[in-house]
């Protein structure tokens, strides 16, 4: 098939970014991705890098001081930021979904885990008890009929976060964001969360991954993005990028992965800059090894290489 009409999600020279006094910082700059259907893609990097900026940009959840500068966000060539909030509704939460960092946020403590199913079932359904029962089914949650009567609050962090997908489920959503959506969860309820997105994906759901983990990206993901400083540096399939990693940042991100016992684990010198700091140049200059003067003055463009999309002037 076509793998442009595959694309369910297209984003297109987006860049979003925020006041902050009387100046305006990109938070992300330019970023042109397509997300095929039935994948789990990854956007990986450290903690701001702009992936949260990027999921929020999708779902038009951005704060007070931002503001899209540019660009599209294609859903079916739809392009969601043409939608009035009230047409954009009908689209957040149902056929573009989110999976929190932290599932009590989205679940409301005051109702009851079946209220707040029951809540996003169409009003025209007779049936809701079946229709929830089957989606936390779905998901794998043991003694269904008394999660459904529980609270938010007398659920352990894994139950809440499989609520969540069945949300997602009950909603019909077609992409799933998840940002970061084991953080909170220890590693052998995070391994079935992931698993339940592979299985969710097996289903024809595109999911859309966001993790400063690369091991995730290695075991569950199809693609992955590395972000830095709000820029996309490198973009492949997750195999290749860990087969044959290109960009200095990615190098470096995955030399600082436990992979055999005993191996020294690398270090990225320095850290991320703030926002408003900004950085001639390639903005990873000032922590790459392999930095060379024209890293400083010059910022290199995201470019076709023979496996994958980099920007880094080692590789064009
Ligand atoms: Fe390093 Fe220069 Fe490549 Fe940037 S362009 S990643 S500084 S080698």
């Amino acid at each position: 098939m076509d793998k442009e009409l595959n694309n369910i999600l297209e984003v297109k020279n987006l860049s979003v970014g925020f006041k902050i006094e009387d100046n305006f910082y990109f938070a992300i700059n330019n970023i042109n991705l397509s997300f095929e259907k039935g994948k789990i893609h990854a956007i990986a990097g450290e903690s701001g890098c702009g992936k949260s900026v990027f999921i929020n940009s999708i779902l038009k959840l951005l704060p007070k001081n931002s503001e899209i500068k540019s660009g599209e966000i294609l859903f079916n060539n739809e392009d969601l930021l043409k939608l009035s909030e009230k047409e954009y509704s009908k689209i957040r939460g149902k056929k573009i979904s989110l999976i929190p960092q932290d599932p009590f946020m989205s679940l409301n403590p005051l109702y009851t885990i079946e209220n707040q199913l029951f809540e996003i079932i169409d009003k025209k359904e007779k049936d809701k008890y079946s229709i929830a029962f089957k989606a936390l089914e779905e998901v794998k949650i043991k003694n269904i009929d008394s999660v459904l009567k529980s609270y938010p609050h007398e659920l352990s962090g894994g139950m809440k976060q499989r609520v969540i997908i069945a949300m997602s489920l009950i909603a019909q959503a077609e992409v799933i964001l998840a940002d970061e959506p084991t953080t909170a969860l220890d590693v052998s309820v995070s391994n079935s969360i992931l698993n339940l997105l592979v299985e969710l994906k097996n289903k024809g759901k595109t999911i859309i991954l966001i993790t400063h983990d690369l091991s995730i990206v290695a075991n569950y993901c199809d693609s992955a993005t590395i972000m830095y400083l709000g820029d996309v540096v490198e973009n492949n399939s997750a195999k290749n990028l860990f087969k044959n990693p290109k960009h200095p940042y990615t190098k470096a991100l995955l030399g600082a992965l436990p992979t055999k016992r005993g191996k020294k684990l690398e270090n990225i010198k320095g850290k991320i800059s703030p926002i408003n700091e900004l950085i001639s140049g390639c903005k990873f200059h000032p922590r790459c090894n392999c930095a060379f003067e024209k890293c400083k003055t010059e910022k290199p463009t995201l470019k076709q290489n023979k496996t994958s999309n980099v920007a880094c002037f080692l590789c064009d």
